[in-house]
């Protein structure tokens, strides 16, 4: 296998998924698929796979270790790579692709921070991250060869961003550190032992019992609910996580029976019954994974 003629260097924070796009398109592919065949990945499924990044390697002259930092390798059963940290594999999110109209403006690649599935905003722009074409309507995906472009000719950076509320941002951000691995000082003593995926997953849990959420207790649901919906039980489950425990007394006496129950293969749900038991809370339901 001899190295793609036209090649590109990765960006700091680039998602190896979206790479593949940039280089499709440099190296003049009509799909990024053309490109991962001759790599032998899947798009953008190898990110979160253990396929040998090897050949792609080859065809880029980048490092394979520098690909691999790009990727979601697993880690065990179900967990995978993130910036920052280690997560459940349904706190990544691939699709829609979502994308900052402003970043890309700045830089146009794929940041890996837009994969946190309960993400809805951009930090730095202060905006919704969007999901869809603004002339067509179609999901962004992973096989036209460029992250500015939709396939109908649509340039996407020059999309005007939905600006989001400073809660939704300091949201986000939170969500941000709580994946990462620097230190959470604001941090009741009762999460030391948890993990720091599942307390993103106590975090939307908390939110889902303070907002009267009726949907299933899982990052799917809640994403596929849209947006606003997912912004509005991270905003009230980061300030629930904060105050804790005087918001699990709040979430008591307004007599909203908290969905105690996460769908998952995940100790939160067991977790969350215990502590809220410890805190004179009595929920109906007892917890179990589903
Ligand atoms: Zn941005
Ligand atoms: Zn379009």
């Amino acid at each position: 296998m001899r190295p793609l003629r036209l090649r590109l260097t990765p960006e700091g924070g680039e998602s190896l998924p979206g790479f593949l796009i940039r280089q499709a398109g440099r190296a003049r592919l009509r799909s990024v698929s053309e490109l991962a065949a001759m790599a032998g990945l899947r798009q953008p499924g190898s990110t979160v796979s253990d396929d040998d990044l090897e050949p792609l390697s080859t065809l880029t002259k980048v490092p394979v270790e520098r690909l691999e930092a790009m990727a979601y390798r697993a880690v065990g059963k179900g967990r995978h790579h993130f910036p920052g940290g280690v997560v459940d594999r349904d706190l990544i999110a691939l699709s829609p692709r979502r994308a900052c109209p402003a970043c890309l403006a700045d830089a146009p690649f794929h940041r890996m921070v837009w994969d946190l599935a309960p993400a809805t905003a951009c930090i730095p722009h202060a905006c919704r991250l969007m999901t869809a074409c603004p002339g067509c309507g179609r999901l962004l995906g992973w096989d036209h060869p460029s992250v500015t472009t939709c396939p109908c000719g649509q340039p996407i950076a020059d999309t005007p961003i939905t600006p989001v509320t400073r809660a939704e941002v300091e949201a986000v951000a939170a969500l941000h550190r709580l994946v990462g691995s620097t230190p959470i000082p604001w941090l009741h003593s009762t999460f030391a032992e948890c993990d720091r995926s599942e307390l993103v997953k106590m975090t939307l849990l908390i939110g889902m019992a303070a907002t009267g959420w009726t949907g299933r207790c899982r990052v799917v649901s809640l994403v596929a609910a849209g947006p606003d919906a997912t912004a509005a039980v991270t905003v009230a489950g980061v300030d629930g996580l904060r105050r804790w425990p005087e918001s699990l007394s709040e979430i008591g006496q307004q007599g909203i029976r908290p969905p105690w129950v996460w769908a998952g293969a995940t100790s939160t749900a067991k977790s969350l019954h215990q502590m809220s038991r410890a805190a004179g809370l009595r929920p109906k339901r007892t917890p179990r994974a589903i």
